[in-house]
């Protein structure tokens, strides 16, 4: 896997090892272990997906390039919007100093959390609740990334992303007719927007269940 991601252009090397730590097969069904390492995404329960490896690693390597994260190396403390199975939380782990990562389906927030059970790399904080809103909490976030896509950009996002930090998440994008990567980078003058990758992601709902 790590080789494909290599060779589909990913040099970030703290990503790719990251990758290669990681045992993907562990976080999806024993039915689907088999293919765990294809890139492919797959099924994890109540219509949700594990993300396809290359598009993970897509999005981590762009996180990497946000001003922050590109002037010390590392990721600093990371809010994840959907957690689904936890892999992407446990990729985050090895990365950043800290990671809250939010689910808002209460059997997948309890399966990562079991996935992650014996996972001691990190400082990892799941969190039951609608990632719409951010972790206040917690904030401000050197990084943000979401797993699933929505039409409009939550504010608490753009308000809870430290200065210097970076916000990777799909998003409808109407001129593209369909979803696109968004990068936003929060500077002193204020926020920067690109458009990225299409891509392919579960859609972003509001509240919890
Ligand atoms: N990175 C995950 C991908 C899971 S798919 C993994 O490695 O498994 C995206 C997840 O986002 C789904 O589990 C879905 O329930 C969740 N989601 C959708 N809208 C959300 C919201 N508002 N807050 C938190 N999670 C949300």
């Amino acid at each position: 896997m790590v080789a494909r991601l290599r060779a589909d252009g990913i040099r970030n090397e703290a990503v790719l090892q990251a990758f290669a730590r990681v045992p993907r097969h562990r976080f999806v069904d024993s039915a689907l272990a088999n293919q765990a390492y294809e890139d492919t995404s797959l099924p994890i329960g109540l219509g949700q997906t594990i993300s396809k490896p290359s598009v993970v690693a897509r999005m981590l390597a762009l996180l990497f390039e946000g001003e922050r994260a590109a002037a010390s190396g590392r990721l600093g403390r990371v809010l994840e919007v959907g957690t689904g199975c936890g892999y992407q939380t446990a990729l985050l782990g090895l990365l950043a100093s800290q990671v809250v990562s939010i689910e808002r389906l209460k059997p997948l927030h309890e399966k990562a959390r079991d996935n992650l059970a014996g996972w001691r790399d990190g400082d990892l904080r799941l969190v039951w609740g609608d990632g719409r809103l951010g972790h206040a909490p917690r904030a401000p976030f050197d990084a943000i990334v979401a797993a699933a896509g929505g039409d409009d950009l939550p504010p608490a996002w753009t308000e809870q992303l430290a200065e210097g930090g970076r916000l990777v998440a799909p998003m409808h994008d109407a001129a593209a007719g369909g979803q696109v990567l968004l990068v936003i980078d929060k500077r002193a003058d204020g926020l920067r927007r690109q458009r990225r990758d299409a891509v392919h992601f579960v859609p972003l709902k509001s509240g919890t269940a």
